[in-house]
């Protein structure tokens, strides 16, 4: 029996899909850190994955039997601009294996050399990008938030070159696919409709069986990324998550959390906020990234028009009606979120505006987001006690007005007290990834070859709605709220 039992249903696209391409080897790859359950989740002996086979695998140093590694093409709107052609510059597919569940699973190394979509690119990628995507992607995972996953991370024992020299490090991720917006976009551009068409009937096998039944299989392809984006922002937002570089090219078709990057969490709620140091007007900030989705799914939509309808007009309607279900889809998933966050489960008129009202004087206050919303449980619980929840606020008042009007209505739910905290545990994690602690993280792997920070958050933030009294400083915000808090691209 081979290791890795793959199945390639990608490499079995049309050639020009992609560029066959196998991994560049490093000079001495060693084992930071492997993802043990979703190892054995995928079916894979995490005994044989850490042993020298393994990571020689992991490393790109060694072709496990069965892979088919190639370089997947795509373009992209970056910041707004369309690139034609982009692809993966420093990723490689091995290849997909069927998960004990069933689902079939990307397994990509990232930082694993040149491919012909490099460009100017090294191919590589540094340590310190590599345990962000790490620990961001499994702290989503734990918190309940559709993504890509680790499954390991394998230092090269070669340097990068950056700004400085840097170490270089291979993350394996997995995913459902790695088919992006851009995917579609590429042979959108081309004019290529026969790819994009068996682009399309890929993308309905593996992602979306139940719209290759229906009546217009093309249009209920649209409607189910639609459907999954619009979902997925509003976890986003629910979670205070920035992403930081929404391109089309960034955008899973299968409706998952890809490619991290410059990514942050809110400190204090502030929609506005933006961590990106590329990002300089705010294209991505927190808040706009509802309206970007919607964006990037209107280019979406415009590749797949020659599908849609024989008929140009008739096909823009078709387009038109689905986009036009993206704003009820994201606002029902967004304030029935909210909604849950605040203890309340039956929808009332006024729910919405009680949260943005919160919302307003959380920013008004430099609330912290995650303290705030996890205070809110405890004075859930202790009708009589505000005193947490208040001191987040700058003018403690603020809060006031709004806690009486909040605590009429948790009355209406007519559930007892410690039920309703419970509840509102299980949706407001008391541990993010803050960004403080995952700089620390990177400072101390980097600069002192120290992974007990990274192995220390990892395990903190893989129960994110668990108190773990012993790890409450992880919860804690920053000093000074973390103003000013800036991240760079993932290069
Ligand atoms: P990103 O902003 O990380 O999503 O990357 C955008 C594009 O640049 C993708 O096509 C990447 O494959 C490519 N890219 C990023 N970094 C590198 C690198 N170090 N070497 C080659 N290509 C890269
Ligand atoms: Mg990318």
């Amino acid at each position: 029996m081979t290791a890795i039992p793959f199945d390639n249903s990608y490499a079995r696209l049309p050639e020009r899909f992609f560029a066959l391409r196998t991994p560049t080897p490093v000079a001495a790859p060693s084992l930071i850190r492997l993802n043990h359950d979703l190892a054995r989740s995928l079916g894979l002996d995490p005994d044989w994955l850490a042993g020298a086979e393994g990571v020689a695998a992991l490393a790109g140093n060694r072709v496990p039997d069965g892979a088919a590694p190639l370089a997947a093409a795509y373009a992209g709107h970056q910041f707004g601009q369309f690139v034609p052609q982009l692809g993966d510059g420093r990723a490689i597919l091995l290849g997909e294996v069927v998960d004990r569940a069933g689902r079939r699973c990307d397994i990509q190394l990232k930082g694993s050399g040149p491919t012909p979509f490099s460009r100017r690119g090294d191919g590589r990628a540094a340590l310190g990008p590599v345990l962000r995507e790490y620990l961001v992607s499994e702290a989503m995972a734990a918190l309940g938030i559709p993504t890509t996953r680790a499954l390991a991370a394998v230092a090269t024992g070669e340097p990068v070159v950056r700004e400085t020299l840097l170490p270089g490090a291979v993350l394996a991720r997995v995913a459902a696919s790695h088919i992006r917006v851009g995917t579609f976009q590429y042979f959108a551009v081309r004019g290529d409709v026969e790819g994009l068409r068996a682009l399309a009937d890929h993308v309905l096998a593996r992602h979306y069986p139940e719209a290759a039944d229906a009546s217009r299989p093309y249009r209920a392809l649209l409607e189910g990324v639609v459907a999954r984006q619009a979902d997925l922002v509003a976890r986003w937002l629910l979670v205070g998550f920035v992403h930081g570089v929404m391109n089309t090219d960034n955008m899973s078709i299968a409706g998952e959390t890809i490619d991290y990057g410059p990514c942050a969490f809110l400190d204090a709620y502030d929609p506005r906020t933006v961590y990106s140091s590329i990002d300089q007007h705010g294209r991505y900030a927190y808040g706009e990234q509802p309206r970007i989705a919607l964006w990037n799914l209107t280019r979406l939509a415009e590749t797949l028009l020659p599908l849609l309808a024989a008929d140009e007009t008739e096909a823009v309607a078709e387009a038109e009606a689905v986009l036009s279900g993206y704003a009820p889809r994201f606002e029902a998933a967004y304030h029935g979120g909210l909604a849950r966050k605040l203890g309340l489960t039956e929808v009332r008129e006024g729910d919405a505006a009680l949260a943005s009202d919160l919302l307003k004087r959380m920013a008004e206050n430099q609330a912290d987001f995650t303290l705030t919303f996890r205070a809110l449980c405890d004075a859930a619980e202790r009708p009589d006690d505000d005193t947490s929840v208040r001191d987040l606020f700058v003018d403690p008042t603020a809060y006031d007005g709004w806690g009486s009007r909040w605590r009429d209505r948790l009355v209406l739910e007519g559930r007892d007290a410690a039920a309703t905290a419970a509840a509102m545990r299980r949706v407001n994690p008391a541990f993010i990834p803050r960004n403080h602690r995952v700089e620390a993280m990177i400072e101390a792997a980097v600069e002192r070859n120290d992974f007990a920070p990274f192995e220390e958050l990892l395990a903190v933030l893989s129960c994110p709605y668990d108190a773990q009294p012993s790890y409450a400083r992880y919860a804690e915000a920053p000093e000074g709220g973390g103003v000013g808090y800036r991240t760079f691209c993932g290069t």
